[in-house]
């Protein structure tokens, strides 16, 4: 099968993540809860955040922040619900 490369995905996922991402469903990878990204428990740290499910209190998700770029670990949440 033929294959274009990465580039492609700029223009849908520049359409998927141009809102308010609190406002979508995530799935926890853990305990396979949903619920908006709102009702997180959210866990300040100085170089960002640790999120974690409001459910079971496992990881969804880190923003960390350093000089030179910023991490995004979404490895936490199985995949997230974005309204259309
Ligand atoms: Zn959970």
């Amino acid at each position: 099968m033929d294959h274009v490369d990465g580039n492609v995905l700029a223009g849908p996922l520049g359409e998927l993540f141009r809102f308010d991402l609190t406002t979508t469903s995530g799935e926890c990878r853990h305990c396979g809860d949903i619920a908006v990204l709102a009702r997180a428990m959210v866990y300040l740290d100085p170089s960002g955040y640790v999120v974690r499910c409001n459910s079971c209190g496992e990881m969804l998700m880190a923003i960390v922040t350093t000089e030179k770029r910023t991490w995004l670990d979404l490895s936490g949440v199985s995949g997230l619900q974005i309204p259309t």
